[in-house]
C-alpha cells in the first residue's frame, strides 16, 4: 500500500495521540504553504478525522456543538471551503458530505467509492476509469466535469454484516 493510501486508515485504527500526530502533519503541510490553520478550521479538520469517514455540514456542526464549540453554518462552510481549496477535503455531490482526502500533495483525478449503508468512502486512483471516463466524454461531446468520479454501492463490511444478519434459506 502506498503511503499515499494511509490517512484515513491510518486513522481508522488510530488512538488519540496518533489523530492529534496525523492532525499537526496537516498543519504544518498547511503552514508550509503559508495557510493559517484557525481554531475553526482546525475544529473541522478535527472532527472529519475522528470521523473516518464522510459527514454532511449539518452533522459537522452538530459534532462541533456537542463537543462543546460554538458554532455556525456559515463559519463551518468557510472552514470546509478552506480545506477543499487546501486539497485536503472533498465534497461528495451524490451525498452532499465531505470527506478527508487520502491524498493531499496534489490535484488528483480518481474515484471515491461511496457506500451507501455506513458512509464509509475510499478513495481510488484507477487511471483506467479516468481514462475510460473521459474518452466517453470525447465521443458524446460532452464536456465532463473536474472532479472525482462518485461510485455508490455497498462496502465489503456491510456486506459480510449484510449476509450474517439474513436469515438463512
Ligand atoms: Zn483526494
Ligand atoms: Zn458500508
Amino acid at each position: 500500500m502506498s503511503a499515499k493510501h494511509t490517512i484515513r486508515r491510518e486513522l481508522k485504527h488510530a488512538a488519540a495521540d496518533d489523530t492529534q500526530r496525523v492532525l499537526e502533519r496537516l498543519e504544518r503541510t498547511c503552514r508550509v504553504r503559508g495557510q493559517r490553520v484557525t481554531r475553526q478550521r482546525r475544529a473541522v479538520l478535527q472532527v472529519l478525522l475522528a470521523e473516518g469517514g464522510a459527514l454532511t455540514a449539518y452533522e459537522l456542526l452538530d459534532r462541533l456543538r456537542r463537543s462543546g464549540g460554538r458554532s455556525t453554518p456559515a463559519a463551518v462552510y468557510r472552514a470546509l471551503e478552506f480545506w477543499m481549496d487546501s486539497g485536503l477535503v472533498h465534497r461528495m455531490d451524490s451525498t452532499r458530505s465531505f470527506v478527508l482526502c487520502e491524498h493531499p500533495e496534489g490535484p488528483h483525478p480518481g474515484q471515491l467509492l461511496i457506500c451507501r449503508q455506513c458512509g464509509t468512502v475510499i478513495e481510488a486512483e484507477d487511471k483506467a476509469v479516468s481514462e475510460a471516463a473521459s474518452r466517453l466524454g470525447s465521443r458524446l461531446n460532452f464536456t465532463l466535469d473536474v472532479g472525482l468520479l462518485e461510485l455508490t454501492g455497498v462496502c465489503a463490511l456491510c456486506c459480510a454484516r449484510g449476509r450474517r444478519t439474513q436469515p438463512a434459506s
